[in-house]
């Protein structure tokens, strides 16, 4: 067996001691003498590992006593309606900044719903770059204002969490959850698809404060209906018990790599030095403004773009996967999660310096 490094932005790489472990306990779970995948939701066995899953979860982002921690289906694009579903309320707009294609997205989708205020528009100049908070027009009655915390495709992420007065923040954090410490207690609602920084598809984790339960219209499908679920211990129907499981042994391995601390430590060293290889080449180039750049997602061009295959054949033959860039903005994009070792970084930015030498 060989695995590779796996720059999949997403579903990504996860870590290979949680991966071993999955394989051990593929056929028997702990003396049941039946896979996770076969065991009923409602059954003691799955009750305690989704159990395990929210405590070691609050645990790592010490979420508040007055936050409830959902687990649920649909990705983030399911959060994208859910969100306004339930927290438009009384108020006759939400607000939003737009940063990318998933802002975007997020907007869109709101649109169907109520008024949006687009309080600030970022992440498309170049170098792009978040405007500064001091220019957003946020609206002090907007239900909720939305941000997207790291523009997967463009490799856009903010700094700091902005500030939002007395107005609910909510943010997609897909591609950034658990890379780092987090303030909870700072937000309405976080929500974030699994798939990226600590599971596999079909998961998606939603954390909102318990002020915000009761604001949801008639017309909230049941299952998106926060209050609903967090009555059902996000049972309300058959959730995504093998994804859950998964994600609760990415939550336990996190805990023995030392936390988010421990973790974020990791992930600033690592994409400070793609950044700085990058930035210290003529051949490489990476198009964000260096307060904005994302810790997890690295995207880069080459001087000359026919290389491109060539770079990507090379590549995956000296064992690094998956480094073609989104559709829409082309080049290469590097996501170096959490589960992505140091020495894969390591590797990827040896081999750009020799296809450079070669090639540049
Ligand atoms: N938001 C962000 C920031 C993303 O990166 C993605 C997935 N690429 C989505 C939303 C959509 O997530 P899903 O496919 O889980 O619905």
């Amino acid at each position: 067996m060989s695995r590779v490094y796996n720059f999949s932005a997403g579903p990504g790489t996860l870590p290979e001691p949680v991966l071993r472990q999955a394989a051990e306990e593929m056929l028997d779970w702990h003396g049941t003498g039946m896979s996770v995948m076969e065991m009923s939701h409602r059954g003691k066995s799955f009750v305690s590992i989704a159990e395990r899953a929210e405590a070691d979860l609050r645990e790592l982002l010490q979420v508040p006593d007055n936050y409830r921690v959902l687990f649920l289906q649909g990705g983030a694009t399911a959060q994208f309606s859910a969100v306004p579903l339930n927290l438009i309320g009384d108020a006759s707009s939400v607000d939003y900044v737009n940063t990318g294609s998933w802002s975007k997205k997020a907007i869109a989708e709101a649109r169907k719903y109520t008024a949006v205020n687009v309080a600030a528009e970022g992440g498309n100049g170049d170098p792009m770059a978040i405007p500064p908070q001091a220019e957003w027009q946020c609206d002090p009655n907007a239900a909720y204002l939305h941000y997207c915390a790291n523009e997967t495709i463009t490799g856009v992420e903010f700094p700091e969490i902005p500030d939002a007065g007395d107005v609910p923040l909510v943010s997609d954090m897909s591609s950034t959850f658990l890379s780092r410490p987090l303030d909870v207690s700072r937000f309405g609602v976080i929500y974030a698809g699994a798939q990226k920084n600590f599971g596999p598809a079909g998961l998606t984790v939603v954390i909102v404060r318990d002020d915000l339960l009761d604001r949801a219209s008639a017309q909230v499908p049941a299952i998106w209906d926060y209050r609903r679920q967090a009555e059902a211990d996000s049972m309300l129907n058959t959730p995504a018990t093998y994804s859950l499981y998964i994600a609760g042994l990415v939550f336990q391995w996190l805990k023995d790599e030392g936390g988010l601390a421990a973790i974020g430590e990791i992930n600033r060293r690592k994409a400070a030095r793609l950044y700085e290889a990058i930035d210290a080449s003529a051949f490489y180039r990476n198009p964000v403004a260096p307060d904005a750049r994302s810790w997890m997602n690295v995207p880069f061009v080459l001087a000359d773009d026919s290389l491109d295959a060539t770079f990507l054949k090379e590549a995956s033959a000296a064992g690094l996967e998956t480094l073609k860039g989104h559709r829409s903005v082309g080049g290469m994009r590097a996501s170096i999660y959490n589960a992505m070792p140091e020495a894969g970084v390591d590797a990827l930015i040896d081999f750009m310096a020799d296809f450079e030498r070669r090639h540049g």
